[in-house]
């Protein structure tokens, strides 16, 4: 309860005297803070970033200029014509939209769910991606979701549990045993074609312990049906739920056919995590086998598992990371192998998982900025099969963009154990565009945010490289650029309608 009165004390603060009540669903208990500072109708430039684009080996100062949502022009400074509505950020950096392809969101069905426009477009993110929230029973749940946050989303299904969600399943694996349909599985998938990506299935020794003789029921019925769709599966790792010991003697077997039968695109969940049953276990002969494929996804997935020696260890291999939060609620280094605290009155406190905090924790471990950047937009856009709209920017692209600061000083980070990274530079959110609809953020409102903001340097007012921070901290005493503004009813209609 303390978190909850936390939060809300900061939901009722407002930024430079204007509320920001308005902008976010949920502020009781999930404060939202950003203000939308852009239609998606306007016409107006983003000017003076430093535009990392990995997808279109682009890095360099350039004006970005959006006219109806699509980015109409991409120019060095000078070249298109000022307007007073442009936004400067200048010093800051200008990425595709980030993309969190694993959050644990849906607080009304999941007793560790996060605010999807929280962890969303106010952290930087321009697209969520649910893991897991629903099973095939209730798809409708997630798709009402949906609806209610501003942050486009998509979702994995969960594909064990009687199709509920997964934190019901795991919190009563015995359940687990009979759960898997794969009528229904498939069933649910091709009524919400535009709404699930992929079909998460849990490969853990746990997991696989409670489908009795069949251990791997579950991961072929799950895969059937992946395969007959064409969409990935979602593979989790290590140690997730307790088991009595049967399988171990072969459990190198199961990993293997499991190893055997993966697809081109498929998404290797959690590999830079130390758990038991996971990838550096490296002399185990399924890992050798499951490295040499070269078209699998290899998802960081931070939440219980980030390990900062293993994301050093995975460097040296040379594989591109797909770099995710597993954000959610669960009490920090509890409840992976203990189904017990996955009961709603065990939610722990918000575990402050941010995407550019991972971002800046992989860079500070030797990921080069540029590697970060890829693996939180080009690498998921493709994952979720959404490259056609997001993970590059472009002429005619949709203007889906995030812009950054990297900010210098002294920070400590931590993975998921406890241990301590000093790190030098730290990412925080700026700005959020989603086809050309635009948000200010306010980090410094978010206790998420809390290692960046502790250690950074102050920003000095005169910086240039400081102009939009310095407007988000104390320069929003400008009423006229603050307000937030309001779309007409005809605009939300013609966004709705351009959003099918
Ligand atoms: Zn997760």
């Amino acid at each position: 309860m303390a978190e909850a009165k936390k939060s809300e004390s900061v939901s009722k603060d407002a930024v430079g005297g204007v509320s920001i009540d308005n902008v976010g669903k949920k502020k009781d208990i999930d404060p939202v803070p950003m203000v939308q500072v852009k239609s998606g109708f306007a016409g107006w430039t983003l000017r003076g970033g430093r535009v990392i684009c990995p997808a279109t080996e682009t890095d360099a100062v350039l004006d970005i200029r959006i006219d109806d949502g699509v980015i109409t022009a991409m120019e060095p400074p000078g070249v298109i014509p000022y307007e007073a509505s442009d936004i400067d950020v200048s010093g800051l950096i200008v990425t595709p939209g980030l993309i969190d392809f694993h959050v644990h969101t849906a607080q009304a069905m999941s007793c560790y769910g996060v605010c999807a426009d929280r962890n969303g477009i106010a952290s930087g993110v321009c697209h969520v991606n649910d893991m897991a929230g629903v099973g095939w029973l209730a798809p409708n749940v997630m798709r009402e979701y949906t609806k209610e946050v501003i942050t486009p989303m998509t979702a994995t299904i969960y594909s064990a549990g009687c199709g509920n969600p997964e934190n019901w399943a795991i919190g009563c694996p015995d359940v687990c045993a009979a759960s898997t349909d794969e009528k229904l599985l498939e069933g649910a998938i091709r009524a919400n074609p535009d709404l699930f990506t992929s079909i998460k299935v849990h490969c853990d020794i746990g997991f696989l312990s409670c489908y009795g003789d069949e251990p791997l029921r579950g991961y072929h019925t799950a895969r059937r049906v992946a395969r007959r769709l064409d969409i990935p599966l979602y593979l989790h790792l290590g140690l997730f739920t307790q088991h009595d010991g049967h399988l171990s003697e072969i459990f190198d077997s199961l990993m293997a056919e499991i190893v055997d039968t993966l697809a081109p695109g498929d998404v290797i969940g959690h590999v830079l995590s130390y758990k038991p049953g996971t990838i550096f276990e490296k002399d185990v002969d399924h890992w050798t086998k499951l490295l040499a494929h070269d078209d699998l996804h290899w998802e960081v997935g931070h939440g219980a598992n980030l390990c900062f020696d293993m994301a050093k260890e995975w460097k040296k291999n040379g594989k591109p990371l797909l770099i995710s939060t597993d954000a959610h609620m669960m009490k920090p280094h509890l409840g992976m192998v203990d189904s017990q605290a996955t009961l709603p009155h065990q939610r722990g406190p918000l575990q402050r998982l941010t995407l550019v905090g991972t971002m800046s924790k992989l860079r500070n471990v030797g990921y080069s900025l540029t590697e970060v950047i890829r693996g939180a937009s080009e690498i998921p856009a493709r994952a979720l099969r959404i490259d056609d709209k997001m993970g590059r920017l472009s002429v005619g692209r949709p203007a889906t963009i995030t812009v950054m600061e990297d900010r210098a000083g002294h920070f400590v980070y931590a993975d998921s154990r406890g241990a301590k990274l000093p790190a030098t530079q730290a990412l925080l959110p700026r700005m959020s565009v989603v086809a050309g609809r635009a948000w200010r953020l306010f980090p410094e409102k978010l206790i998420e945010f809390e290692a960046e903001l502790n250690g950074g340097k102050p920003l000095s007012r005169g910086d240039a490289s400081a102009k939009l921070a310095n407007q988000g901290l104390e320069s929003f005493d400008d009423e006229d650029e603050l307000t937030a503004i309001e779309e007409t009813p005809d605009e939300q209609n013609r966004r709705s309608a351009s959003a099918m």
